[in-house]
């Protein structure tokens, strides 16, 4: 085994942090020296570019460049094909890259080759996402520990440095998702008691909301409406940049240049406030339900740490300091202190895998728990004979868990055989319509059965999230099959190898 790193593998930034000689999580610089390096492919021809050099030609190549790729992670509809090759690549094989190129960097900066690492994940990512981030981290040719939540492994980095004993509540906005936590840290224990998020509300909204202000203007002015391409994309970047000028001026310039007509469009803060505003309410629901959900209220919140680039938005500071009802903790660095966390979390996991202590700092300890973020469920048939869902693991549950039911049976006399579906949702009985179908198998029973004939479902899922399904015919207690939960949103073994085949000789720099 080499060395073992955690790696943040963000929307927009990633970082990598290893644990040093004494046992402290550090973050490890990129090629670049850099301590983040842009999630932002550049396809030239054969060659394959990550980090800044690639975010440098967004303007001039639009055609051959990806980011937020992670937006579409777990999705078979993304495929992405530059204009300079015939290549085409999918979520996973974009973010191998990228992950490439991080543990090629991290190797040479340690001195000696990162062989194993822990990958973070947005607390409210589903278990296609999870297991297609995996799947990232084996293309990429890494041995991959596991999965890991992103506010946990913050909670993880802020609780080992700090000490701190307490409820704490990690509001998480990023680049392009969002998740609030809830959890109790203290003594070397770190226990998730509630997540929710929202996997499409990040940064890239803000400038979504920002490039429509500004094209308004500038169409007001008299411009032509922008349709090309990479004026847009050269756009996005000056808006971005002005969005994070906007976090300490009051007003910021952005260039407009189109069809010979240039002008400079100045937003002010308060424009981009109103404009966003409901973004923002869309966060405060969401932590609102969290706290719920915790069976807190919000005078039990004993810290409230920011985590993730959008977070240094004065407005999103001034709101959770509102419903809060207290000023959020700012010292944790809101870029570092996931891939800090994950880093940590990786020693602990290896240490167990070797029944050893982790070596952290001080004889400092750290126990770890999570929670599913989605409900975990069958497909039923309901009295009125639609099928409806039948919620097994309710969200919240910590993981490691397992929930066996036995109020499960045969619908039709001689029934040889079960068909069994699971869902993920959050509501117990809801129309399927409303539930994401994990997998769908036909398991044999060992003879026909009457209707109504007891059967058993045992749930069991595991630290990362990943869930296995149990059948027993309790008619004569004999086994019918089990499951592991194989989604169609991820690739099969057989592409998995070959992806990895073809990316470790791609050149990737
Ligand atoms: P992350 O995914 O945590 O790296 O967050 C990246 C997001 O944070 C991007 O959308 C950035 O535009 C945004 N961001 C970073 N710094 C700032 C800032 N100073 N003000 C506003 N947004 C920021």
């Amino acid at each position: 085994m080499g060395r073992v790193v955690g790696i943040d593998l963000g929307t927009t930034f990633s970082a990598v942090a290893a644990m040093s000689a004494d046992g402290r999580a550090e973050i490890v610089h990129n090629r670049d020296g850099k301590n983040t390096t842009p999630s932002v492919v550049l396809f030239d021809g054969d060659d394959i570019l990550v980090g800044e050099a690639a975010k440098n030609q967004i303007a001039s190549s639009s055609g051959d460049i990806v980011s937020y790729v992670k937006r579409h992670m777990g999705s078979r509809d993304y495929v992405f094909m530059p204009d300079s090759s015939d290549g085409s690549y999918g979520p996973e094989h974009i973010s191998a890259f990228i992950l490439k190129y991080l543990v090629d960097g991290a190797s040479e900066a340690l001195g000696e080759p990162v062989t194993d690492a822990l990958i973070t994940v947005p607390a409210y990512f589903d278990e296609g996402q999870r297991n297609a981030t995996k799947q990232a981290g084996v293309i990429a040719g890494l041995n991959v520990l596991g999965v890991l939540n992103e506010p946990t492994a913050a909670a993880v980095s802020y609780g080992i440095d700090t000490g701190f004993e307490g409820t704490v509540l990690v509001y998480d906005l990023g680049g392009g998702t969002f998740d609030v936590t809830v959890m109790k840290s203290g003594r070397g224990v770190v226990d998730i008691v509630s997540t929710e998020g929202d996997r499409n509300l990040g940064g890239f909204d803000f400038d979504n909301v920002l490039i429509e202000l500004v094209l308004r203007e500038f169409v007001g002015r008299g411009g032509q409406p922008i349709t090309d391409t990479a004026i847009l994309a050269g756009l996005r970047e000056r808006v971005e940049a002005a969005k994070l000028r906007l976090s300490t001026s009051a007003s910021a310039p952005v260039f407009v240049s189109s069809d010979g007509m240039t002008e400079k469009i100045v937003i002010t803060r308060e424009q981009f406030e109103s404009a966003t505003i409901d973004l923002m309410l869309r966060t405060e629901y969401i932590l609102e339900n969290v706290v719920e959900a915790a069976g807190l209220r919000f005078a039990d919140i004993d810290k409230v740490l920011l985590v993730g680039g959008s977070t240094r938005m004065p407005m999103v500071r001034s709101l959770v300091a509102r419903v809060a009802g207290r000023e959020p903790d700012t010292t944790v660095h809101p870029d570092e202190a996931v891939a800090l966390g994950a880093a940590i979390a990786a020693e602990v996991r290896t240490a167990h895998s070797q029944n050893r202590e982790a070596e952290l700092a001080e004889g400092k300890t750290v126990r770890i728990s999570d929670v599913v973020s989605h409900g975990l469920g069958v497909a039923i048939q309901s009295s009125a004979g639609t099928m409806v869902n039948y919620l097994l693991i309710k969200p919240n549950t910590t993981i490691p868990c397992q929930i066996a039911v036995d109020d499960f049976g045969t619908v039709a006399d001689g029934q040889s055989e079960l068909n069994v579906q699971i869902t993920e949702s959050d509501e117990d009985g809801c129309d399927l319509r409303y539930t994401n179908i994990l997998g769908t198998s036909l398991l044999k029973l060992s003879q026909p059965r009457p209707a109504g004939s007891p059967i058993r479902v045992v749930f069991s899922c595991d630290i990362d999230g990943v869930l296995h399904v149990e059948v027993t015919d309790l008619a004569d207690n004999s086994y019918v099959g089990e499951m592991e939960i194989l989604r169609t949103a991820t690739l099969s073994d057989a592409e998995v190898s070959d992806l990895t085949r073809e990316t470790a000789s791609a050149a990737v720099q």
